[in-house]
This record gives structure tokens, sequence and C-alpha cells, in this order.
């Protein structure tokens, strides 16, 4: 129904006559089975119609009759049919709704003699979703050819999304209530699910789901035209909030920030998401209800979709039905409001940054992501703050309340839900360790970290929000390696302004201190996207328009953050580097545009840097056979190793089934960072490795034998690099390794051969 017509229409207090019958068949029912019976019931009866049948998708991804009124009762529990079997296979498969005069015509017919269907002529069979996932699918049919109308559809998904929320409340709190007969939708308590480990860390906690669902209680509205007061001021509220992004803040911002915010308003102004959300209301649900519905509905379609511009517009769509859903609770969120458990664990399908800074960092003790990816914000930020992020986690949100029991694990990427004594016992067990192991890394926290033979290795931070700064002290590191200045770009909704990112740097600059800070120029493109600007689609993004190349081709931004750049460094010590350089007409020209800069403030007589380094990162194998060209324009090489690794074994970084297919303690690898460590040594450059191998005791020592002295990592690295750095003779460990790293080397890995030196020599890694 279009929103003109819903004007027009004369607004109904009362529930539809199938809403009321829905409402008594929720009643004083005891077992589920008993509700899908009455739905039944109820459905059949107030839509006359000859057939009401529910079919539920059970574990092994088959739909069965799971209750009927009207086909044989004898069928219930017994028929079943594959997603994409027949025409009830073929609405779970689709998760559209399929509305048809002549079924038995039709080629996807399948007939089930058990059931006794063949008189009926008319068949409507509707997805029933939760969370973008098909729970299962439920059937009207009656005998006379017609197609249903359009308000019929309607209720009929009312009725699904009702359906949807009584069977996951079911699994939900055990089956207390009494479970479905001889189906589990879901394996029941307690839990375990394997996900994607994004920030470490090991975790016991309370869950705390980010979004509470909307219970079945509150599903269905009490007076139908109070409701759609209520969701007309929602709608009000949000619109209102959306137009001052677009006219307030977001004006004075680039174009491509406001293009975002508009996208963004269209969205809260689309006819056809307002129209969805006022026939559910219409048809009897609670505002927030219909939000969900209409939320499953373009789940369940966008979900498949594989492209990323489609994905995009999903989660666009998503934070707007979020917003909507606070709107209508007149909740007001900011910095630290959200009220949870000391302990909490929270859960989520995706988090923003903002989302996630919302909650109380001393309380937060992990987040768990149905989605997310090593590189989101919130993993960036968990990093960050030392709290364990899982992802990937797909249908946990189903499975979890408010106040279950957590334990989390950051390290593997595994998460127990209501975990039993056995589980929690090992699990403390390995907490212990982590604990201590904790506490003696923090007493070498201020001790130097100078090997066995008095090769003194500077370790050094990697960071870039202002949440790392605090770690420089807390880890003991000798300085920051690597400042990854994208990040600021990457978690704020508009492009920082030049004052910001000078706030930024100067931070920290003074975080540090006496010790050394080097930023690195924006390294965006690839799979670092920023909010406000499109993305332009590539086959191969990691070897695409990213980096220096953008920076190059587009200098307006960088000569913008260069500018911010020497302004924070006034009066300090200014180090500045260039990611994925792959020719040295590159770093020359790159270098140029730095010296511009200088030059400028110089013009203006501000206050310069009282020493500039300008380095270059080595990431490319091409730049690898190029080093003593490059050091002639470079004060400092520094090696991102994990880009070097994916080009020099051509293993997407990103993409699970490759990135661990090659070790970098290959013989191959390691000829390559010897080769560059020497060529630095001799034209005298000093020379880092900043990729997270740096920050692998194993890896760190080997680079240490190869003749790397600094090494910048992940805050988790410092303590278990140097308690393996101060047990190590470094010219011993080279000697033993030499033998293997050249080209006639026929071995896959080092790794045993560092591993077994470290086992005689008592290395802890
Ligand atoms: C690297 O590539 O090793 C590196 C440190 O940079 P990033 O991980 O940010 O690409
Ligand atoms: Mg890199």
């Amino acid at each position: 129904m279009t929103q003109d017509k819903l004007k027009s229409s004369k607004p109904e207090s009362h529930p539809p006559p199938l809403m009321r019958a829905i409402r008594e068949a929720m009643a004083g029912t005891e077992s589920v089975q008993e509700r899908l019976d009455g739905f039944a019931t109820a459905i059949q009866s107030a839509m006359s119609v000859r057939v009401a049948s529910i079919y539920l998708l059970r574990p092994g991804a088959e739909l069965e009759l799971s209750a009927t009124e009207g086909l044989k009762k004898s069928a219930v529990h017994k028929t079943r049919m594959k997603p994409g079997e027949g025409l009830v296979g073929h609405v779970a498969l689709t998760a559209r709704p399929l509305n048809l005069a002549d079924a038995p015509g039709h080629p996807l017919f399948s007939y089930r003699p058990e059931t006794g269907e063949d008189p009926f002529n008319s068949f409507l069979g509707v997805p029933i979703l939760r969370g973008g996932r098909t729970l299962g699918v439920l059937v009207v049919q009656s005998k006379q050819s017609r197609t249903f109308t359009e308000a019929e559809v309607e209720d009929l998904l009312t009725v699904a999304m009702v359906l949807a929320e009584i069977i996951i409340d079911d699994e939900r709190v055990g089956g207390k209530k009494g479970k479905l007969k001889g189906i589990t939708l879901a394996p029941v308590r307690p839990e375990t699910m394997e996900g994607k480990a994004f920030a470490p860390g090991l975790n016991r906690g309370t869950a705390h789901l980010h979004l509470p669902p909307v219970s079945p209680a509150n599903l269905l509205a009490e007076d139908v035209s109070e409701e759609q007061a209520r969701l007309e001021e929602g709608i009000a509220v949000l619109r209102a909030s959306v137009d001052a992004m677009v006219s307030g803040e977001a004006a004075s911002l680039s174009r491509a920030s406001k293009e975002i915010y508009e996208t963004y308003r269209m969205f809260a102004y689309d006819r056809k998401w307002v129209g969805r959300l006022r026939e559910a209301v219409s048809s009897g649900l609670t505002s927030e209800a219909a939000v969900e519905r209409v939320r499953n509905e373009h789940r369940a379609r966008l979900m498949k979709a594989r492209d990323p511009y489609l994905r995009a517009r999903l989660h666009d769509l998503e934070d707007l039905a979020n917003r909507l859903i606070r709107a209508l609770s007149g909740e007001k969120v900011g910095p630290g409001n959200r009220t949870i458990a000391d302990d909490a664990i929270i859960f989520a399908r995706e988090l923003g940054p903002a989302e996630l800074l919302d909650y109380d960092r001393k309380q937060l003790k992990g987040i768990v992501l149905e989605e997310g990816s090593a590189t989101s914000h919130a993993a960036i930020i968990c990093r960050a703050l030392g709290i364990p992020l899982v992802g990937r986690c797909e249908g946990i949100l189903d499975l979890i309340e408010t106040g279950d029991d957590v334990l989390l694990d950051g390290e593997t990427g595994t998460v127990h839900v209501r975990p039993v004594e056995s589980i929690i016992d090992g699990f403390k067990l390995r907490m212990t360790v982590k604990g201590e192991l904790t506490k003696a890394y923090d007493a070498l926290k201020d001790q130097p970290a100078i090997t066995r033979d008095g090769r003194k290795i500077s370790l050094q931070l990697n960071a870039g929000l202002l949440v790392d700064l605090p770690q420089l002290d807390q880890a003991g590191a000798d300085g920051i390696g690597l400042f990854r200045t994208e990040f600021q770009f990457m978690v704020s909704d508009f492009m920082p302004k030049l004052k910001e990112q000078t706030a930024l740097y100067q931070g920290a600059i003074q975080a540090a201190g006496d010790r050394p800070v080097t930023f690195r120029t924006l390294d965006l493109g690839g799979d670092k996207i920023l909010p406000y600007i499109d993305p332009v689609p590539e086959e191969n993004p990691a070897i695409g328009w990213r980096a220096i190349r953008i920076a190059l081709d587009r200098p307006g931004l960088m000569r913008y953050q260069l500018r911010a750049l020497v302004a924070a460094g006034a009066d300090a010590h200014l180090r500045v580097m260039f990611p994925m350089v792959t020719t040295v007409d590159e770093m020359i020209e790159a270098r140029a545009l730095f010296d511009r800069e200088v030059d400028r403030a110089v013009n203006l007589g501000l206050t310069l840097p009282k020493k500039i380094e300008v380095g270059v990162m080595l990431e490319t194998p091409s730049l690898a056979w190029q080093v003593s060209a490059v050091c002639d324009h470079a004060d400092f090489v520094s090696v991102g190793a994990n880009d070097l690794m994916q080009f020099f074994f051509a293993a997407d970084r990103d993409n699970a089934r490759v990135s661990d297919r090659y070790d970098p303690l290959h013989p191959a690898a390691l000829s390559v960072l010897k080769f560059i460590a020497h060529q630095c040594d001799r034209n005298n450059t000093p020379v880092s490795v900043c990729g997270e191998i740096a920050g692998r005791p194993l890896e760190a020592i080997t680079l240490t034998a190869l003749g790397y002295r600094t090494l910048s990592m992940p805050v988790t690295g410092i303590g278990p690099v140097k308690a393996a750095l101060l047990k190590l003779d470094a010219a011993d460990l080279s000697a033993t390794l030499e033998p293997h790293i050249n080209v006639e080397s026929r071995l896959s890995s080092l790794r045993e051969i560092v591993q077994d030196y470290c086992t005689r020599n008592a290395i802890p890694v």
C-alpha cells in the first residue's frame, strides 16, 4: 500500500481480526507446539482459508510440516522437504512470498499424498524470517482458484514475524515453556561457537545484547491507530536528526561526506521503506516489531548479495533502523552512557566505533559480532584497548540472552555460551597462566631489550588512535614505530579537519616525550575504506589504486595531511614515511610534496620541527631490489612485512583461504629480509620491521638474527618479544640459520630449526 493510500484510509483502532485471533492463540497456551497448532487454527478461520500450515527448518536444513489445520494431521512431523524443493521449499530458498492462483499448475509443485493437499488450488506461502535468516515457511491454501490480496499477504507476513519471535524465544529459554515436539531449531544450551579472533585476550563475562530483541509480548499493538501515531512520531524524530546531520555538522565538510549524509537522508525519506513500516503497523504490529520485520526482509534479500555496494546500502539501512528504534524508545545515547553489567560482553551484528565507545570501557570485557573483520573499526579499537573481540559468529544472536554466562577466547576465536563446569575450569586455568605471564612481562617493562650478546633492540608500538597512546608507557615501548594515520579517517564519520589531524599528531608526539614517533601517511584503498568516500570498485584492490598511488594521483589530500604533520612537529622531532612505494621515482615525488609543505611553513614564518626525517616503507618486492637506490632518498626504511609477504607469496592477507599458506620463515622470504637489512646497513640507513611478524617472539628473534635492530609491533607483542630477546644470543642464532638462508636451500621453512634452537637454549617463544 502506498503512503497516500494509507493516509486516505480510515485508521483502524482495533487490531484486525487475524491479529485478534493470534492474540487469543498466544494467551494461555503453555507449549510451543500448542501455540503453533493454535496459530494454524486461528489463521485458517480468520483468513477463511481451507488450509493453514507451518513448516519449520530443522538443523539438517530440511523443512518439516510442524503444524496444520486442513491438511492431514498424521503428516505433521513427517512431511519434509529441502529448501528449493516444491513450492514451500521455493519460498524458503528465495525468502519471498509466493502467491499463486493455480498451485498444482506451477512447475515446482510437488505432490505429497500423505498430506492430502491435491484439491487446493490457491497457495500463499511467506517466509518466517529472523535476523535475515529463514526459520520456516507459513502457508495458506484454499480450494477456490484466486490470488490472495496484498492485505492478506501483509497479514500473513505479520503472523510469520510473531511466529519467528516465539520460536526463537522458546529456544532461548531452553524450552522451559515446552519445546517444539521433535524439533530443534537451534541446539539447546550450552553452546560453543567458533568465530574469528579479531582482537586477542581471554575473558569471562556476562552477555549483553547490544540491541535487545523485541519480545513476543511486545509484538502486537493494543490499539492500531495509537500505534500508527507513535510510528509517525518516531519517523519525524528520525528525519529531524538526519536533517540536522546534513545541514549542521556536515555542511562545512567535503562534498563526498555530504553526499553520504544526503544518501542517508534519502533512505529516511524513502517512501518504500516508510511505506513498508506503515503497512506493518496497520496490520497490527507494534512500531518496533514493524522495524524489525522490514529489517528482516531487507537482510534476507541483501545478505545474498555479494556486491559490496549493495551490502554497504544494507548497512546504511540497518543503521537507520537502529536509529528509529532508539527514537521510538526515546533513548538518548552518548559516550559511556549505556547501562551494562560490570563484566559485560557485548553481542551485536556489527558495531560502529561510536557505538562501541558509547560503552564504559572499564566494564567492557569483550565483544562478539555476527559480522566484523580483522580490519573493522571495532577490531582496531578493541586491539588498542586490549578488549578481546571474536567476529563472524553467524547466528549467535539467536542463541544468546542478556545475562548469560560467557567465556570469550580472543586467541582462538571461540565463544562458550552458558558453559559447563569442566569448560569453565579449563578456561580459568588458561586465564591464570595468561595473567601470570602478563605479570612477568610487566616486570620487564622498564628493562631495555638487550640480547645476551649485547645487541640493543628497540621495541616500538604500532598505533593510530588516541586510545593507543597510554599503551606506550604501560608496555614500556621505545617509541611508536608505525602510526597508522588512516585510522583517524576510518573511525570518524566525516573527513577529519586540518585542526583535528594536527591535534592527534601532536597528542602522539607529546605522549611519546623524547621517544620517536613515525607517522605513516594515509594508507587508503584496498580494504581500508572511508565511510564518507564511495569506494572505487576494483578487481584486485590489494594491488590496485591505494596508498601512495592515490596520494600522488590526487595530491590534495596528502598535502593537507603533510601540512598537519609539519604543524604538529613544531619544535619537535618529526618522522614521516610513505606506504606502498613501488619505485624510487614515487619516493622522490612523495618527498618533493613533503618538502613543499616545509617550504610553505618557512615562507609563512611558522615554527618548524627541530629535526625532520623522511622515510620509506618497503612493502613491495620491486623496491626490495632497489634498496640502495631508494636509500639515496630516504632517511630510514621500514619494512611493512604484512604487505611485503602478501605480494612476495602472491597471497591475499585478508583472504582466510590463502593468507596462512606461506610461512614468513620460508628461506626465500628470509633471504629477501636479510638482503634488505644488509643493503640498508651498507648505506648507513636505519631499518626496522613493522609488520605483524615483528610482534611474534619466534619471528622477532629470527629478524634480530638477520640484523634488524628496531621492531615495531602491536602492544601485545612487546612483553613476549622482550622476554625472548633477553635470552637470545643473536650472533649464535645467526650462525645457526646462515647455512639455510640462500637460494640453494631446499627447506620449506626454518621454523622447526628456530623452534629447536629456542628449546635447547631455553628461549621462551
Ligand atoms: C605492513 O604492511 O606490514 C604494515 C605494517 O602496514 P599495514 O599493515 O597497515 O598495511
Ligand atoms: Mg602495509
